[in-house]
């Protein structure tokens, strides 16, 4: 039985209230993804929220806090147990995504990463021997991993890399610069993506599992966001830097189809990150007219609030069923690629709005940091850009649906 169940049922008793609520409101889940749903919530109250506007206000990396949720197999929620992960679905992984990100979206987005974007490829397309190196000790908190397709010169024309990969012998010749990579900065090993044959274009991208203490391998620039600051981004810099032929992913020229994959199941995480966040936004939103006086009576009981929690309400819950749907699509192994673009899109934009409202309804309370809504607001953002733009998740929706129409 994975850590996460049994840790579950150790705390089932202590909170009955929550669990009864949550119970109420998501009755079609599962008992397990009840409990872990249940596990994340209470480790995100206790170890997340209380610290997350440190982690933002400093910069900081929640590094024993990403230790614990590797201990509570959070960070290779669906790797099997053979390579040391929890060995759940992916609906376990969307779940917890939202717990964990409704804590702190910093912790959400390096959990993402690890889940999704590093270990995904590797679970995907790796041979066991690169499973046993490149995935089994990157599940327990102890180390992370990170994912680099983006670069200076391209971002969503993502076939247009310019980082290079020439076969020498026994080995490729890394050359190029990767940017905007999430964990850059503490990952011990990176999935990279680079040209092996340029004539090609995005079928002649290739995909390599990259240590970080392969020579010629460096960090560069680490950025200072509007958000999402305790986790990291930076450029990865690779100067004549040697990966042996035995790191490389799949096949020659398999690159852009494995990136491909790994962003259709990247968005079900980045979906489920902004729902935490357009949760969090809610419940403070809720909270705070609960409370706040005005003109002799809580503002709870103005029409305009209540409009606004409903609108906010209504969008956290559609958004979820899309993510949860999307999910389960891919646990069913169907075709989701419209549906995870079609909940990456609507939730991200979710939690954009939430987040907005949030600040309307605190008024001068949203606007500074004594309160969590003005964080959340920066933290919304950056979820309608990374793993494919609002307008590119557009294009794969319309894409998908006049191919159906035409079928
Ligand atoms: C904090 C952060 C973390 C990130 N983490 C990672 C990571 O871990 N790994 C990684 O590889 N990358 C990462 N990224 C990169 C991210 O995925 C890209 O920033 C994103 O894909 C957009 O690319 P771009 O910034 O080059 O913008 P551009 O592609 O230059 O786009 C600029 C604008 O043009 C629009 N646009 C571009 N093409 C089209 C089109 N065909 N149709 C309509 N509109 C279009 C875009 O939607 C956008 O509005 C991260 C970025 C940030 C900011």
């Amino acid at each position: 039985m994975s850590s996460i169940l049994m840790k579950s049922t150790l705390k089932l008793g202590q909170r009955t209230l929550s669990l009864r609520r949550n119970i109420a409101s998501l009755s079609a889940l599962s008992e397990t993804h009840q409990m872990l749903q249940k596990t994340c919530r209470d480790f995100a109250d206790s170890e997340l929220t209380p610290n997350a506007s440190k982690f933002d206000q400093q910069h900081l990396f929640p590094a024993s806090q990403i230790k614990q949720m590797g201990e509570l197999g959070l960070m290779a929620v669906s790797v099997p147990e053979e390579y040391n992960g929890t060995g759940l679905d992916y609906l376990a992984y969307a779940i917890a995504m939202e717990e964990i990100s409704r804590g702190c979206a910093s912790a959400g987005v390096i959990m993402s990463v690890n889940n999704s974007l590093y270990l995904g490829p590797i679970m995907g397309f790796g041979n066991d021997q690169q499973k046993k190196s490149f995935v089994a000790p990157y599940t327990s908190g102890d180390k992370i991993g990170c994912f680099a397709l983006s670069e200076p010169g391209n971002g969503s024309d993502a076939g247009a890399a310019s980082t290079t990969a020439v076969a020498k012998g026994d080995y490729y010749l890394l050359n190029g610069t990767k940017m905007w990579i999430t964990n850059g900065y503490e990952a011990e090993s990176a999935v990279v993506f680079a040209t092996t044959d340029k004539s090609l274009k995005h079928r002649g991208i290739s995909a390599f599992i990259v240590p970080k203490n392969t020579k010629g391998f460096s960090l560069g620039k680490k950025e200072d966001k509007l958000g999402i600051r305790g986790s990291s981004t930076c450029q990865l810099i690779f100067e004549d830097c040697e990966i042996p032929k035995e790191n490389l992913l799949g096949e020659p020229g398999l690159g852009f189809k494995i990136a491909m994959q790994t962003l259709d199941a990247g968005r079900i995480g980045i979906a489920s990150q902004a729902l935490g966040i357009a949760q969090a936004s809610l419940e403070c939103a809720v909270d705070y007219a609960n409370k706040r006086v005005a003109f002799g009576k809580p503002i709870s009981k103005l029409a305009s609030i209540q409009e606004k929690i409903a609108n906010m309400a209504l969008s956290v819950e559609s958004a979820r069923l899309l993510t949860w749907r999307a999910a389960w699509l891919k646990d069913n192994k169907k075709p989701y690629t419209k549906e995870a673009a079609m909940a990456k899109l609507s939730a991200s934009e979710s939690a954009t709005f939430c987040s907005h409202q949030a600040i309307q309804v605190l008024g001068g309370m949203g606007y500074v940091s004594d309160m969590p809504a003005e964080r959340h607001y920066r933290d919304a953002r950056i979820t309608e850009i990374y793993e494919g733009t609002s307008e590119i998740q557009r294009l794969v929706i319309a894409g998908s649906v006049f191919k159906e129409f035409s079928s």
